[in-house]
């Protein structure tokens, strides 16, 4: 039996353990740092934490880093030194010389964990000298069986038990989002007579949404299960929904509110139907290009199975295999339901078996993280970095041909490399 036949029907997903090859929860730092302006994520780890988010972040100058590490070294290991008391001193030393910092983000990692520094009493205890004027609090950043997506959804469900309670009807976006995507929904949702409206995380952290039982949410990203959960246990119902990628998942989306809000549907045609007919058309100048291409998803980002829904029904892509490190079956029945039927969708990660049937298949494009991307082209395959999917705006109608251009460009640099 071949590797590939050996899958089922997609309603019997396959799940598989091995090796794992992807970037751990600090990576959010990246995005998040950009997102909320007044915010300040030490991370408190050793000099190879430090390595992977400044290699992360690329070459940046800051006049105000928002982001740095507090480096746990030889004596901290030994137990020569109190790292509580050099924690103290470097956050104390930190607020002192930033007064523009007012959340501050205590981030732990692999070396942290290992020493069994609690962050959690940390933040208690830093906030009793620090607050009000800094909120402390610590999630973690550890890449010890975790994928890099997950940091945001640990940072959000730090956040979301002090978020303020309101007893009022509204929506709650979920998911960090550019601010121009941000805007770009908040038109939507006032035009469609939906609000009030607030997403989370805020832009600045004295702008945090208030939350409580009449808040119904939607996810932005599927990668936030801690979040939903620590929503959920604020009295936040969920509204169940595809995830805004592409015209009809944008347009699935917006709908899921606006069933929850009693839109007329012709009010909902009238608002939605301009932007859906534009993505349509900025995504039919790549769909000659991309029908019928053959897309392989390596298990990295959690966005695989939405990405993959978009791919094949709005672009006519074929989908080889969806790999993906965790599966929520719950937020993503939506999505799955999409798929077409016998899609090989595999949770988990054996990267060697994985890597096996990737060749075995020969894909016009691999989807993977940046550990397996320079073996598989040197191998002739041609692939896209996952992390780009989150680093770059591609949510909504107006980013539906971006998010296509993505899969394309790498195909026609292949294309010009080969003439
Ligand atoms: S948190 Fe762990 S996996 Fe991430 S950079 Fe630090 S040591 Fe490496």
């Amino acid at each position: 039996m071949s590797a590939a036949s050996e899958f089922v029907p997609l309603q019997q997903l396959r799940s598989e353990r091995g090796q794992r090859a992807v970037f751990c929860g600090l990576t959010g730092i990246i995005w998040l740092h950009r997102k909320i302006q007044d915010a300040f994520f030490l991370v408190v780890g050793s000099r190879t934490c430090a390595h992977l988010i400044q290699s992360a972040a690329g070459v940046m100058i800051f006049a105000e880093p928002r982001f740095a590490t507090a480096i746990i070294d030889d004596r901290d290991l030994a137990g020569l030194a109190d790292a509580n008391d050099e924690l103290d001193r470097v956050v104390t030393q930190l607020l002192e010389r930033r007064p523009d910092i007012r959340l501050l983000f205590l981030v732990g990692s692999c070396p942290s964990e290992v020493i069994k520094l609690d962050l959690s009493r940390a933040a208690t205890r830093l906030s009793k000298s620090f607050e009000p004027r800094v909120r402390i609090r610590n999630y973690s950043g550890s890449g010890i069986e975790t994928t890099f997506t997950q940091g945001e959804d640990a940072c959000l469900a730090a956040l979301a038990p002090t978020l303020p309670v309101t007893a009022e009807k509204s929506l709650l976006v979920v998911g960090a989002l550019p601010d121009v995507v941000e805007d770009q929904f908040r038109r939507l949702f006032a035009a469609l007579g939906i609000g009030p409206v607030n997403f989370f995380p805020p832009r600045r952290s004295t702008e945090l949404p208030p939350v409580g039982p009449g808040t119904r949410f939607l996810l932005a990203q599927p990668f936030l299960a801690d979040t939903a959960r620590a929503l959920g246990e604020r009295g936040a119902v969920q509204i169940p929904a595809p995830f805004p990628l592409g015209a009809e998942g944008t347009t699935a989306w917006l709908q899921a509110a606006a069933t929850e809000w009693h839109v007329e549907p012709g009010r909902f045609a009238a608002v939605t139907g301009p932007g859906h007919e534009r993505a349509q058309r900025s995504l039919s100048r790549h769909r000659d290009q991309l029908a019928g291409k053959r897309v392989f998803f390596f298990p990295d980002s959690q966005l695989e199975v939405p990405l993959a829904r978009f791919l094949s029904r709005e672009l006519g892509m074929q989908l080889t295999e969806v790999g993906t490190p965790y599966l929520h079956r719950e937020h993503l029945a939506p999505e799955l339901a999409l798929l077409p039927e016998g899609t090989k969708v595999v949770e988990g990660q054996h990267v060697d078996n994985q890597l096996d049937r990737c060749r075995a298949e020969r894909p016009d494009i691999v989807v993977c993280g940046l550990g397996l991307a320079n073996p598989l082209e040197a191998e002739g395959l041609t692939t896209k970095w996952s992390i780009e999917l989150v680093f770059t705006p591609i949510h909504g109608y107006e980013q539906a041909g971006d998010l296509a251009e993505l899969f394309a460009r790498p195909l026609n640099r292949r294309l010009r490399l080969a003439v």
